[in-house]
């Protein structure tokens, strides 16, 4: 999908209020010599940004507008080096959330909801963007923030919650909740606003079944506003998203290069009218695809498949290349298996050989052997490997209320 000419003219302005400035891609963009964008391709000229670059810019390197303008910090999770911060101006906070008010509506969340958002405050941007987009819309928000189950569900219970927010992982853990005290018809939820985390089809399933409610994944990431850049609608599992403030361009990861629309790879992200720090071809290590043609819905607003996974999230064990969407792709064809596993790798030094250790969550219905036998076959005709496998009962492996981590690779610790 080609840069529009408004969209061109945005850039153009990005480019040299950067270049005015003092900031980290200021000097960059100066020692390049660039001076402008005019067409797509003096765009696809412009050097990617990176997360690696933010890091280097800490902590207030990327700061474009002036100080007097800036009203708020966020920073990324990180959990490994130097965190992330990305500088608001008042314009910023307000653009996002008439972002985020628009991904409520378009799942169909209107004034009279009341919305429990259970993703964290502080510095990462979840839990005050699910907020600040519930006033924009005029709903009633509960901000509970993470944890304290016991009480979150005596809220929506009482509040008469219709609109719960939550990582998948959260969600997960709330429905079984809700199913193991048979809350369930006491309960008013309506629909689920789930961000911050790639989910299988069979997790989604659960989910859905155990609350009854109709499900939305929401994107974003902390570099570029936060959660609420795009949302699917109830015609389509693919996201629609807020082109008038963002670009998205897909790359193929290995080499750079634009793909064509439709193609699957890396999600790169150009703000175009972001003020305090503005971003252009961020790579987010996102994969999906544009999906082409017009929405059932109506909307014109562009779409991209749900996300795949993320091109550092790629693991190799015996020379194959695996995505953990393809895992769950073949345990959703696995009758019995529920939709969480945890996948460990190691080396063994005995026998100089890479292992991989698949463990399920088996929910009873199907023997324990027939179903690592079935897991076992499809990995060597699908992937052309074959894990250890081992199943366990349902409830076994962690929830988590933030991300759940699904590989754990020991051979690189
Ligand atoms: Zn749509």
């Amino acid at each position: 999908m080609k840069l529009s000419q408004v969209q061109l003219e945005q850039v153009d302005r990005q480019v040299k209020r950067i270049l005015a400035s003092d900031s980290y891609y200021g000097k960059k963009y100066r020692e390049m010599g660039i001076t402008g964008v005019k067409t797509q391709e003096e765009f696809e000229r412009l050097p990617f940004s990176s997360k690696e670059d933010l890091r280097n810019a800490y902590p207030l390197g990327i700061m474009v507008a002036p100080e007097e303008e800036v009203v708020r910090i966020h920073s990324s999770s990180g959990t490994t080096g130097t965190p992330v911060i990305i500088p608001y101006t008042a314009k910023d906070v307000d653009d996002w959330a008439i972002m985020f008010a628009r991904c409520y509506e378009t799942a169909g969340v209107t004034k009279k909801d009341r919305i429990q958002i259970t993703p964290g405050y502080g510095l990462w941007t979840a839990g005050i963007g699910f907020q600040n987009g519930c006033e924009k819309l005029g709903a009633m928000c509960i901000p509970m923030g993470p944890g304290n189950t016991e009480k979150q569900l005596k809220m929506m219970e009482d509040l008469k919650t219709t609109v719960i927010t939550a990582t998948s992982s959260y969600a997960l853990l709330l429905a079984e909740e809700i199913e193991k005290r048979g809350l369930k018809d006491r309960l008013h939820l309506k629909k689920g606003v789930i961000g911050s985390e790639r989910w299988g089809d069979k997790m989604r399933k659960r989910i859905q079944e155990q609350l009854g409610i109709e499900l939305y994944d929401i994107y974003g990431l902390t570099e570029i506003y936060g959660p609420g850049i795009g949302i699917n609608c109830s015609e389509s599992t693919a996201m629609h998203y807020w082109d008038d403030y963002i670009y998205i361009e897909i790359i193929d990861p290995v080499t750079g290069e634009p793909v064509e629309d439709g193609e699957e790879g890396e999600i790169v992200i150009t703000t175009l009218v972001k003020e305090g720090a503005p971003l252009l071809r961020f790579r987010t290590h996102d994969l999906s695809r544009i999906v082409p043609g017009e929405c059932p819905c109506g909307r014109k607003h562009p779409r991209i498949d749900i996300i795949k996974g993320r091109s550092d999230d790629m693991f190799k064990v015996h020379g194959v290349n695996m995505f953990p969407s393809q895992v769950e792709d073949i345990l959703k064809d696995v009758d019995g298996a529920s939709s969480e596993y945890t996948v460990t790798i190691a080396h063994d030094d005995s026998v100089n050989r890479d292992v991989m250790l698949l463990t399920v969550e088996g929910e009873g219905r199907v023997s324990f052997d027939a179903m690592g036998a079935q897991i076992r076959e499809l990995f060597k005709s699908r992937i052309g490997m074959t894990p250890k496998v081992i199943i366990v009962p349902v409830g076994s492996l962690p929830r988590s209320e933030k991300k759940t981590k699904r590989v754990t690779d020991y051979r690189t610790q």
